[in-house]
Protein backbone atom coordinates (compact mmCIF):
# COMPACT_ATOMS: atom_id res chain seq x y z
CA UNK A 1 0.00 0.00 0.00
CA UNK A 2 1.37 3.11 -0.75
CA UNK A 3 2.31 5.91 2.35
CA UNK A 4 0.38 8.64 2.99
CA UNK A 5 2.83 11.75 2.72
CA UNK A 6 3.15 14.29 5.15
CA UNK A 7 4.96 17.39 5.26
CA UNK A 8 6.49 18.42 8.15
CA UNK A 9 7.28 22.20 8.80
CA UNK A 10 9.62 23.25 11.51
CA UNK A 11 9.54 26.87 13.12
CA UNK A 12 12.05 26.34 16.26
CA UNK A 13 11.03 26.52 19.75
CA UNK A 14 12.22 23.93 22.26
CA UNK A 15 11.69 20.83 20.00
CA UNK A 16 14.30 22.04 18.03
CA UNK A 17 16.64 23.60 20.45
CA UNK A 18 20.18 22.50 21.77
CA UNK A 19 22.56 23.82 23.99
CA UNK A 20 24.06 27.13 23.13
CA UNK A 21 27.57 27.50 22.72
CA UNK A 22 28.18 30.21 25.16
CA UNK A 23 26.72 30.49 28.57
CA UNK A 24 23.95 28.74 30.10
CA UNK A 25 20.57 27.80 28.38
CA UNK A 26 19.00 26.56 24.86
CA UNK A 27 18.56 27.93 21.74
CA UNK A 28 16.61 26.63 18.71
CA UNK A 29 18.75 25.02 16.32
CA UNK A 30 17.54 22.00 14.54
CA UNK A 31 15.34 22.22 11.58
CA UNK A 32 12.50 19.83 10.37
CA UNK A 33 15.01 17.07 8.49
CA UNK A 34 16.52 16.95 12.11
CA UNK A 35 13.33 16.21 13.91
CA UNK A 36 12.46 14.16 11.72
CA UNK A 37 15.72 11.93 12.41
CA UNK A 38 14.71 11.98 16.02
CA UNK A 39 11.80 9.74 15.17
CA UNK A 40 14.03 6.86 14.39
CA UNK A 41 12.02 4.73 12.21
CA UNK A 42 9.00 4.70 14.70
CA UNK A 43 6.36 6.50 12.23
CA UNK A 44 7.20 3.61 8.83
CA UNK A 45 3.51 4.25 8.16
CA UNK A 46 4.40 7.82 6.48
CA UNK A 47 6.59 9.75 4.12
CA UNK A 48 7.94 12.74 5.68
CA UNK A 49 9.07 15.50 3.80
CA UNK A 50 10.85 17.87 6.00
CA UNK A 51 10.43 21.69 5.30
CA UNK A 52 12.46 24.01 7.49
CA UNK A 53 10.80 27.28 7.77
CA UNK A 54 12.82 29.28 10.52
CA UNK A 55 14.79 28.71 13.92
CA UNK A 56 13.36 31.11 15.96
CA UNK A 57 11.61 31.54 19.34
CA UNK A 58 7.41 31.24 18.89
CA UNK A 59 7.45 34.71 20.29
CA UNK A 60 8.97 36.09 16.94
CA UNK A 61 6.52 34.75 14.61
CA UNK A 62 3.76 37.51 13.30
CA UNK A 63 0.87 37.55 11.39
CA UNK A 64 2.23 38.43 8.07
CA UNK A 65 4.56 35.12 8.79
CA UNK A 66 1.39 33.35 9.66
CA UNK A 67 -0.76 34.44 6.23
CA UNK A 68 2.51 33.78 4.11
CA UNK A 69 2.80 30.05 6.05
CA UNK A 70 -0.90 29.30 5.31
CA UNK A 71 0.06 29.61 1.58
CA UNK A 72 2.65 27.19 1.65
CA UNK A 73 0.52 25.19 3.85
CA UNK A 74 -2.06 25.23 0.86
CA UNK A 75 0.69 24.60 -1.49
CA UNK A 76 2.06 21.46 0.23
CA UNK A 77 -1.45 19.83 -0.50
CA UNK A 78 -2.09 20.48 -3.64
CA UNK A 79 1.37 18.94 -3.91
CA UNK A 80 0.42 16.01 -3.04
CA UNK A 81 0.44 15.92 0.81
CA UNK A 82 -2.40 14.22 2.87
CA UNK A 83 -0.90 16.00 5.71
CA UNK A 84 0.90 18.97 6.93
CA UNK A 85 2.74 19.05 10.55
CA UNK A 86 3.80 22.50 11.99
CA UNK A 87 6.09 22.09 15.04
CA UNK A 88 7.04 25.65 17.33
CA UNK A 89 7.58 26.98 20.38
CA UNK A 90 4.42 26.29 22.92
CA UNK A 91 4.84 29.84 24.20
CA UNK A 92 2.34 30.92 21.22
CA UNK A 93 0.52 27.43 20.28
CA UNK A 94 -2.83 28.76 21.49
CA UNK A 95 -2.48 31.98 19.19
CA UNK A 96 -0.47 30.68 15.76
CA UNK A 97 -3.38 27.56 16.09
CA UNK A 98 -6.31 29.69 15.87
CA UNK A 99 -4.86 32.11 13.01
CA UNK A 100 -3.89 29.34 10.92
CA UNK A 101 -7.55 27.85 11.64
CA UNK A 102 -9.24 30.70 10.74
CA UNK A 103 -6.90 30.73 7.77
CA UNK A 104 -6.85 27.47 6.74
CA UNK A 105 -10.45 26.33 7.45
CA UNK A 106 -11.37 22.93 7.08
CA UNK A 107 -10.08 22.23 3.54
CA UNK A 108 -6.43 22.25 4.94
CA UNK A 109 -6.35 21.87 8.31
CA UNK A 110 -2.85 21.03 9.85
CA UNK A 111 -1.53 19.39 13.16
CA UNK A 112 0.63 21.55 15.30
CA UNK A 113 3.07 20.62 18.00
CA UNK A 114 6.12 21.32 19.78
CA UNK A 115 7.58 20.54 23.20
CA UNK A 116 8.19 21.63 27.09
CA UNK A 117 11.11 19.71 27.42
CA UNK A 118 14.14 20.43 24.76
CA UNK A 119 16.05 17.20 22.84
CA UNK A 120 18.87 17.29 25.27
CA UNK A 121 16.61 16.22 28.47
CA UNK A 122 15.67 12.55 29.49
CA UNK A 123 12.04 13.76 29.69
CA UNK A 124 12.16 15.39 25.63
CA UNK A 125 8.47 14.81 24.94
CA UNK A 126 9.16 16.53 21.25
CA UNK A 127 9.86 12.89 19.75
CA UNK A 128 6.23 11.26 20.87
CA UNK A 129 4.48 14.42 20.06
CA UNK A 130 5.71 14.50 16.75
CA UNK A 131 4.91 11.29 16.40
CA UNK A 132 1.26 11.27 17.55
CA UNK A 133 0.90 14.67 15.57
CA UNK A 134 1.98 12.22 12.11
CA UNK A 135 -0.42 10.05 13.04
CA UNK A 136 -3.48 12.49 13.89
CA UNK A 137 -2.43 14.52 10.05
CA UNK A 138 -3.23 11.47 8.07
CA UNK A 139 -6.62 10.91 9.83
CA UNK A 140 -9.16 11.81 7.74
CA UNK A 141 -11.65 13.29 10.71
CA UNK A 142 -8.96 16.48 10.57
CA UNK A 143 -11.04 17.84 7.70
CA UNK A 144 -14.48 17.66 10.28
CA UNK A 145 -12.28 19.35 13.23
CA UNK A 146 -9.85 21.79 11.35
CA UNK A 147 -6.04 22.99 12.75
CA UNK A 148 -6.02 20.99 15.84
CA UNK A 149 -2.76 21.00 18.87
CA UNK A 150 -1.58 17.47 19.59
CA UNK A 151 0.70 17.38 22.80
CA UNK A 152 0.88 15.00 25.61
CA UNK A 153 -1.22 12.57 23.49
CA UNK A 154 -4.36 14.83 23.56
CA UNK A 155 -6.05 16.21 20.70
CA UNK A 156 -7.35 19.64 21.47
CA UNK A 157 -9.41 22.43 18.81
CA UNK A 158 -6.87 25.41 17.39
CA UNK A 159 -10.05 28.08 18.94
CA UNK A 160 -10.23 26.20 22.46
CA UNK A 161 -6.54 25.53 23.34
CA UNK A 162 -4.59 27.16 25.97
CA UNK A 163 -0.80 26.84 26.97
CA UNK A 164 -2.06 26.27 31.14
CA UNK A 165 1.29 25.46 32.51
CA UNK A 166 5.24 27.13 32.13
CA UNK A 167 7.13 24.02 32.02
CA UNK A 168 4.76 20.33 32.51
CA UNK A 169 4.21 18.35 29.24
CA UNK A 170 0.79 18.36 30.11
CA UNK A 171 0.67 22.30 29.67
CA UNK A 172 -1.91 21.76 27.35
CA UNK A 173 -5.80 22.40 28.17
CA UNK A 174 -9.05 23.72 26.63
CA UNK A 175 -10.64 25.03 29.34
CA UNK A 176 -15.02 24.30 29.78
CA UNK A 177 -14.39 21.78 26.84
CA UNK A 178 -11.70 19.20 27.17
CA UNK A 179 -9.82 18.00 24.51
CA UNK A 180 -11.46 16.69 21.53
CA UNK A 181 -9.70 13.51 21.35
CA UNK A 182 -6.64 11.52 22.13
CA UNK A 183 -4.04 9.25 21.01
CA UNK A 184 -5.14 5.53 21.74
CA UNK A 185 -2.52 2.00 20.92
CA UNK A 186 -1.10 4.62 18.09
CA UNK A 187 -4.51 6.02 16.43
CA UNK A 188 -6.31 9.28 16.80
CA UNK A 189 -9.67 8.60 18.50
CA UNK A 190 -11.96 12.01 18.36
CA UNK A 191 -14.80 12.46 20.41
CA UNK A 192 -16.32 15.92 19.93
CA UNK A 193 -16.40 17.71 16.86
CA UNK A 194 -15.36 21.77 17.60
CA UNK A 195 -17.98 24.58 16.19
CA UNK A 196 -16.88 26.22 13.28
CA UNK A 197 -18.31 29.50 13.02
CA UNK A 198 -16.97 30.71 9.96
CA UNK A 199 -18.32 29.26 6.85
CA UNK A 200 -15.15 29.62 5.18
CA UNK A 201 -11.60 30.47 5.73
CA UNK A 202 -10.60 33.98 6.11
CA UNK A 203 -8.83 34.49 2.58
CA UNK A 204 -5.57 36.55 2.47
CA UNK A 205 -5.84 39.05 5.65
CA UNK A 206 -2.18 40.64 4.08
CA UNK A 207 -3.33 44.25 4.61
CA UNK A 208 -1.87 46.17 7.60
CA UNK A 209 -3.48 46.87 11.02
CA UNK A 210 -2.48 45.62 14.68
CA UNK A 211 -5.23 45.00 17.62
CA UNK A 212 -4.27 45.60 21.27
CA UNK A 213 -5.47 43.22 24.07
CA UNK A 214 -5.85 44.55 27.63
CA UNK A 215 -7.25 43.12 30.60
CA UNK A 216 -9.51 44.97 33.08
CA UNK A 217 -8.64 44.49 36.25
CA UNK A 218 -9.62 46.30 39.44
CA UNK A 219 -9.02 50.11 40.41
CA UNK A 220 -6.70 50.60 37.15
CA UNK A 221 -7.19 53.91 35.30
CA UNK A 222 -9.30 54.43 31.96
CA UNK A 223 -6.29 56.00 30.80
CA UNK A 224 -4.78 53.44 29.02
CA UNK A 225 -7.91 52.76 27.00
CA UNK A 226 -7.25 56.14 25.49
CA UNK A 227 -3.50 55.33 24.98
CA UNK A 228 -5.04 52.83 22.60
CA UNK A 229 -6.25 55.11 19.84
CA UNK A 230 -3.61 57.65 20.01
CA UNK A 231 -0.96 54.56 19.25
CA UNK A 232 -2.36 53.48 16.10
CA UNK A 233 -4.34 50.38 17.00
CA UNK A 234 -6.98 49.85 14.80
CA UNK A 235 -8.93 47.43 17.06
CA UNK A 236 -8.82 46.67 20.60
CA UNK A 237 -9.82 43.52 22.71
CA UNK A 238 -10.76 44.01 26.80
CA UNK A 239 -10.30 40.83 29.18
CA UNK A 240 -13.30 41.71 30.91
CA UNK A 241 -14.09 40.39 34.84
CA UNK A 242 -16.49 37.57 35.31
CA UNK A 243 -19.16 38.06 32.16
CA UNK A 244 -17.04 40.58 30.62
CA UNK A 245 -17.47 43.42 32.83
CA UNK A 246 -15.19 46.65 33.47
CA UNK A 247 -15.67 49.70 35.93
CA UNK A 248 -18.03 52.48 34.83
CA UNK A 249 -15.01 54.90 34.33
CA UNK A 250 -13.75 51.91 31.92
CA UNK A 251 -16.56 51.66 30.44
CA UNK A 252 -16.47 55.42 29.19
CA UNK A 253 -13.24 55.38 27.92
CA UNK A 254 -14.29 51.97 25.98
CA UNK A 255 -17.08 53.76 24.57
CA UNK A 256 -14.97 56.82 23.10
CA UNK A 257 -12.52 54.21 21.82
CA UNK A 258 -15.93 52.47 19.51
CA UNK A 259 -16.21 55.41 18.03
CA UNK A 260 -13.16 55.05 16.03
CA UNK A 261 -12.43 51.28 16.27
CA UNK A 262 -14.11 48.06 16.74
CA UNK A 263 -13.80 46.93 20.51
CA UNK A 264 -14.63 43.38 21.80
CA UNK A 265 -15.10 42.29 25.44
CA UNK A 266 -14.32 39.01 26.16
CA UNK A 267 -14.00 37.36 29.88
CA UNK A 268 -10.74 36.93 31.74
CA UNK A 269 -11.85 33.64 33.26
CA UNK A 270 -10.53 32.09 29.89
CA UNK A 271 -14.08 29.76 29.91
CA UNK A 272 -17.44 30.16 28.73
CA UNK A 273 -19.59 32.70 27.02
CA UNK A 274 -19.27 36.62 27.82
CA UNK A 275 -22.75 37.69 29.04
CA UNK A 276 -25.18 39.51 26.91
CA UNK A 277 -28.33 40.95 28.76
CA UNK A 278 -27.91 40.04 33.20
CA UNK A 279 -26.01 43.16 34.05
CA UNK A 280 -26.73 46.81 33.53
CA UNK A 281 -24.50 48.68 36.02
CA UNK A 282 -22.40 50.94 34.60
CA UNK A 283 -19.25 48.59 32.72
CA UNK A 284 -21.69 45.61 32.43
CA UNK A 285 -22.37 44.17 29.32
CA UNK A 286 -25.56 45.80 28.67
CA UNK A 287 -24.17 48.91 29.17
CA UNK A 288 -20.79 47.90 27.03
CA UNK A 289 -22.89 46.76 24.32
CA UNK A 290 -25.03 50.15 24.22
CA UNK A 291 -21.75 51.85 23.91
CA UNK A 292 -21.24 50.19 20.70
CA UNK A 293 -18.78 47.14 21.93
CA UNK A 294 -18.96 43.50 20.37
CA UNK A 295 -19.04 40.99 22.78
CA UNK A 296 -16.73 37.89 22.06
CA UNK A 297 -19.10 35.36 22.60
CA UNK A 298 -17.23 32.32 23.99
CA UNK A 299 -14.24 33.21 22.66
CA UNK A 300 -11.25 34.96 25.73
CA UNK A 301 -9.40 37.64 24.51
CA UNK A 302 -6.07 35.74 23.63
CA UNK A 303 -8.65 34.53 20.88
CA UNK A 304 -10.42 37.49 19.90
CA UNK A 305 -7.23 39.14 19.50
CA UNK A 306 -6.33 36.74 16.70
CA UNK A 307 -9.86 36.86 14.89
CA UNK A 308 -10.19 40.33 14.99
CA UNK A 309 -6.86 40.92 13.82
CA UNK A 310 -7.22 38.90 10.54
CA UNK A 311 -10.66 40.21 9.98
CA UNK A 312 -9.43 44.02 9.94
CA UNK A 313 -6.46 42.96 7.99
CA UNK A 314 -8.77 41.18 5.31
CA UNK A 315 -10.22 44.65 5.25
CA UNK A 316 -14.02 42.98 7.02
CA UNK A 317 -16.80 45.95 7.47
CA UNK A 318 -18.31 46.88 10.96
CA UNK A 319 -21.22 44.98 10.14
CA UNK A 320 -18.59 41.66 9.35
CA UNK A 321 -16.81 41.75 12.19
CA UNK A 322 -19.79 41.99 14.15
CA UNK A 323 -21.82 39.20 12.80
CA UNK A 324 -18.62 37.32 12.67
CA UNK A 325 -18.14 37.49 16.59
CA UNK A 326 -22.06 37.19 17.22
CA UNK A 327 -21.76 33.53 16.06
CA UNK A 328 -19.16 32.33 18.46
CA UNK A 329 -21.78 33.48 20.93
CA UNK A 330 -24.07 30.88 19.73
CA UNK A 331 -22.63 27.50 20.29
CA UNK A 332 -21.06 24.69 22.11
CA UNK A 333 -19.72 21.39 20.60
CA UNK A 334 -21.35 18.26 19.96
CA UNK A 335 -20.84 14.43 19.62
CA UNK A 336 -18.95 12.93 17.10
CA UNK A 337 -21.85 10.93 16.42
CA UNK A 338 -23.63 13.68 14.99
CA UNK A 339 -21.00 14.75 12.66
CA UNK A 340 -22.76 17.18 9.79
CA UNK A 341 -21.12 20.03 7.79
CA UNK A 342 -23.75 21.40 6.65
CA UNK A 343 -25.22 21.78 10.24
CA UNK A 344 -22.54 22.91 11.90
CA UNK A 345 -22.09 26.18 11.52
CA UNK A 346 -23.79 29.63 12.08
N1 LIG B 1 11.10 29.85 23.61
C1 LIG B 1 10.17 28.79 23.45
C2 LIG B 1 9.14 29.17 22.41
O1 LIG B 1 9.56 29.38 21.32
C3 LIG B 1 9.78 28.26 24.73
C4 LIG B 1 8.58 27.40 24.84
C5 LIG B 1 8.53 26.07 24.15
O2 LIG B 1 8.79 25.89 22.97
O3 LIG B 1 8.12 25.14 24.83
O4 LIG B 1 7.94 29.29 22.59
Amino acid sequence: MKKATVTVISLGGTISCTPATAGDGVVPTLGAADLVLSLEGTAPEVDIQPLTWSTRDSSEITFAELVDLAAEVRKQFEAGAQGVVLTQGTDTIDESAFALDLLLGLEHPIVITGALHNPSQSKSDGPANLQAALQVAVSPELREVGTVVVMNDEIHAAQWVRKSHTSNSAAFQSPGVGPIGWIAESRPVFAVKPFHARKAPIDGATGAGNVALITAVMDDTPMIVDSILSLGYKGLVVDGMGGGHVSGGFSEALARAAQSIPVVFASRTGSGSVLQSTYSSPGAEVDLINHGLIPAGSLPGLKARILLTLLIRNGATDTEIADTFAAYGRYLSRPAHHLNPESNYA
